[in-house]
């Protein structure tokens, strides 16, 4: 089943509105000189920033997304974003769940969950992201928090062409510290049973799961030519051009 990779950059609470546009007019000028990508492109900055973001990406085939949304459409919740309000300027992503999000906002998988069903309402896809920390891998729990994460954050409804999971262990997130190769793909091949059973084998199947966690030039082959990784959700590396550019090229897109 060929599933089109996903580089897909999390620029976090980075960027003022120079770097961030600077940032966004190198990524859309690399992409359109690449013609025709085999893989999808998207970069999701900072709330502040998607407008001129969008605006710098005219005409490069980079989706635009955002970094979190509340599960209601309006009303009295200050400081938050609706998923119609990111649609409205130009998001065709936003990422949920992010391991600092589950830790310093304490977002449960119900709560994820919500946020989630609300953003495929407003139209947009959703990047789910899932992980274990380092005290639960060395007590052998991954799969098994993995699992939980996924029954409990992904909708029941959630199908393929609105849903992308992100793999990103929390202790390999800005560590520089990764997994084995054969770790990611045990856990990435159990990610897709587990969504086989939620949502079907067909839409498992063609369900992109991304790696995350110290991505980098020089790893990125490694990661991305695993049968089961769709793609990479990279930090870091994403805030410079080069670096981000050359994980795309380095997976073969
Ligand atoms: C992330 O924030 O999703 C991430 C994977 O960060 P980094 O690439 O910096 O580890």
């Amino acid at each position: 089943m060929a599933r089109k990779k996903l580089i897909a950059g999390n620029w976090k609470m980075n960027g003022l509105l120079a770097d961030g546009v600077e940032l966004a007019k190198g990524v859309a000028a690399e992409v359109k000189a690449m013609g025709k990508p085999e893989c999808e492109f998207l970069v999701c900055p900072p709330f502040t920033l998607l407008t001129s973001v969008k605006k710098a990406l005219r005409g490069a085939k980079v989706a635009l997304g955002a970094q979190d949304a509340h599960f209601n459409t309006k009303g009295a919740h200050t400081g938050d974003i609706s998923p119609e309000m990111l649609k409205d300027v130009g998001c065709q992503y936003v990422i949920l769940g992010h391991s600092e999000r589950r830790a310093d906002h304490g977002e449960s998988n119900e709560l994820i969950n919500k946020k989630a069903v609300a953003a495929h309402q407003a139209g947009l896809k959703t990047v789910i992201c899932i992980g274990e920390t380092l005290e639960e891998r060395d007590s052998g729990k991954t799969i098994d928090v993995c699992s939980k994460q996924i029954m409990g954050s992904v909708p029941d409804d959630s199908t393929a062409a609105d849903t992308v999971i992100a793999y990103e262990p929390v202790w390999a997130i800005g560590t520089g510290k990764t997994p084995t190769a054969n770790d990611v793909e045990e856990v990435h091949a159990a990610v897709r049973k587990v969504l086989a059973k939620k949502l079907g084998k067909g839409n498992a199947n063609k369900m992109r799961i991304l790696y995350g966690g110290s991505v980098k030039p020089g790893n990125a082959k490694e990661f991305l030519s695993l049968p089961d990784v769709d793609g990479a959700l990279i930090g870091g590396a994403s805030l410079k051009v080069a670096d981000f550019m050359a994980i795309a090229k380095n997976s073969g897109c």
